[in-house]
């Protein structure tokens, strides 16, 4: 036996006991004529104690950082107890010890606070995840792999695994490509999720499938994605959306439990896309706090229900005075509390980070709402106490806020206030690591318009089924796009999706959506996106001729697994919760990958490379 006790293990009431343990120098610290080791496994760190006799063992035999030691010895009391760890009770006095292995010198310094920077622990990830730091991450992923497993489990779900090497799945990235040896001049793709096997499972009558997966998507690698990343995924046959709503809800409830001892009993909000885009500028808003946007001017489809409830004639009717105002398309508002005081400085500084090119705004109003009741703003030569008054009041100001505006383009401006929004709740601290609010984002929009090629893209993916009421317009109207400045008004604009996403702390952690399950609808939908007939069927062939053979009801959900670990472990980073990441570039730094392969590989596989 190597050891008969991990590192963490020892306690006081294991005093005069004799051990062996295993594990890597920490550190060595030398008094005189005896050495303290601490002596470290995943489990803990346990000091040991190395007397006069061994001392010189230890001349012949030099110990290091990282050393693999083995030592033997009996348990004993410290005279100076540390309370910062859980063996800091005791120390073990060592009678004999073995080098296992050596170590080089580490890069860097394997603790909480390392010295080593981002690249140099992911090329030595293997020394990395020695760390603590990165070990709780890892330890956190894993107990949500097993809560997920538990509750799917206990709900009758079945893991059911699906092949990686497969043809093209539609979710709107770009595939990775296999080329196939057997086959000259084919290829597989990887999966960008199980979409249609799930579904196939579901025909084939496995009514509730799950399976924690690799994806993997070609995608270019901004903000904190990876070109393979883990789904917790699922699907359920003879189901509604509410079913899935609930069973779903419950799951990362049941997360919230098992892993962050948090009884999440509130009601999991829900609110429709339009809402969300509406009173947030945004479908994943973070509804830790209030903040609310009030919409002053619109152009006037972009949100079909909304349009008539802009919350200020004042400034909807296009003719202040004020030509910012007057000439944008969209004028959107909010208040920050509490910040009327904000001196001159401040109100600059957040006006150069509206002005900044990821957000792109010209400029920003703002209205201070004293205490006294009185209004100062950067508009007061257009706009009178009572207009101020008007405008703060939309946004549901009380004295002592400060309410900011901006205008411009629509889309830019919505965007432009959601962020804006996002970094006033972080500034005044109203985005709490500790605070976990869920909510459910419904009634999308089953279409987007893509500008560049004038048609319908699925804004789900396209095995998504339009809500009950909408079939109609959907089989009853041409897909096709006369008009592009108009196609706000083609009644596919306004056809929404039976499709939901759950959201947490403004970081959308799942998404799904109830299926086409009949092949005319199917067949409406591929050609209500611009494919043949001939395309429709050389792509999606299987799936057509499968849902002739009494394809159920179903409808599923997958959930972004790293990034549910990231968020639960209050980081903004899914790597820091994925063993072995990749770098921005897509990049394995540790293995080097992707790299070159022979000639005679290439050869095998029929490809030749373009001399560039
Ligand atoms: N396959 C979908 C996705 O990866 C999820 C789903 O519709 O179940 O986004």
């Amino acid at each position: 036996m190597y050891r008969s006790h991990t590192c963490g293990a020892l306690r006081m009431q294991d005093v005069n006991q004799q051990v062996t343990l295993a594990g890597w120098v920490q550190t060595i610290r030398k008094f005189g004529a005896i050495t303290f080791i601490d002596l470290r496994d995943r489990y803990g760190i346990t000091q040991l104690l190395l007397g006069e006799e061994l001392n010189s063992q230890l001349t012949d035999q030099p110990l290091g950082r990282e050393y693999v030691l083995q030592a033997t010895g009996k348990v004993t009391e410290r005279s100076n107890k540390n309370s910062q760890i859980d063996t800091g009770d005791i120390e073990v006095a060592v009678t004999s010890f073995t080098i296992l292995n050596k170590s080089a010198v580490p890069p860097f310094t394997i603790q909480d606070d390392t010295d080593g920077g981002d690249d140099i622990r992911m090329k030595y990830r293997f020394l990395d995840l020695r760390r603590n730091a990165v070990k709780k991450n890892l330890e956190l992923r894993y107990a949500v792999n097993r809560s997920a497993r538990n509750y799917l489990h206990q709900q009758g779900f079945m893991d059911i695994e699906t092949p990686f090497l497969i043809k093209s799945t539609p979710e709107g990235a770009r595939d990775f490509v296999v080329p196939s040896r057997m086959n000259a001049g084919q290829f597989y793709a990887l999966p960008q999720s199980p979409q249609t096997f799930k579904q196939l499972l579901m025909v084939s009558g496995y009514d509730r499938y799950y399976q924690i997966v690799k994806c993997f998507r070609d995608e270019d690698l901004r903000a904190d994605r990876q070109p393979e990343f883990t789904q917790i995924d699922c699907e359920m046959a003879f189901v509604e959306q509410e079913d899935i709503l609930q069973m779903f809800e419950q799951l990362i409830k049941q997360i919230f439990k098992d892993v962050k001892q948090i009884d999440y009993s509130d009601l999991v909000e829900r609110i429709s896309w339009e809402e969300a885009m509406w009173t947030y500028g945004n479908d994943k808003p973070d509804i830790r706090f209030n903040m609310k946007l009030a919409n002053y001017k619109f152009p006037l489809h972009t949100f079909p229900e909304k349009k008539e409830t802009l919350s200020n004639s004042l400034l909807s009717s296009g003719a202040t005075g004020f030509a910012v105002f007057d000439q944008a398309e969209t004028i959107i508002g909010f208040a920050a509390a509490g910040c009327s005081e904000y001196t001159r400085k401040q109100i600059d500084e957040l006006t150069e980070w509206v002005k900044r090119p990821q957000i792109g705004m010209q400029g920003m109003v703002y209205i201070k709402c004293n205490l006294d009741g009185t209004f100062k703003s950067s508009v007061d030569k257009f706009f009178g106490e009572e207009s101020l008054q008007k405008i703060a009041a939309a946004t549901g100001a009380q004295p002592g806020d400060l309410v900011l505006v901006l205008a411009g383009k629509e889309e830019k401006t919505r965007k432009a206030a959601s962020e804006l929004r996002l970094e006033m709740g972080k500034r005044l601290g109203l985005r709490k690591e500790n605070e976990f609010k869920l909510l459910w984002v419904l009634d999308f929009p089953l279409f987007e318009y893509a500008e560049e090629e004038n048609r319908w893209v699925a804004r789900h993916h396209p095995f998504t089924a339009p809500k009950p009421d909408h079939i109609a317009v959907m089989i009853d109207n041409d897909p096709e796009i006369k008009d592009a400045a108009k196609y706000l008004e083609h009644p596919y604009a306004g056809i929404k999706a039976n499709a939901y996403d759950m959201v947490l702390n403004g970081n959308e952690i799942g998404g799904g959506s109830i299926r086409i399950f009949q092949r005319p609808l199917q067949e409406k939908m591929f050609a209500a996106l611009g494919m043949t007939e001939a395309e429709a069927l050389h792509k999606f062939g299987f799936l057509l001729g499968a849902f002739e053979y009494g394809a159920p009801p179903h409808g599923g959900i997958a959930f972004g697994f790293d990034r549910l670990c990231s968020i639960l472990g209050g980081s903004e980073s899914i790597r820091d919760f994925i063993a072995f990441p990749k770098n921005n570039s897509g990049r394995d730094v540790m293995l080097d990958a992707p790299g070159t392969i022979d000639q005679h590989q290439l050869d095998e596989l029929h490809i030749q490379l373009n001399k560039e």
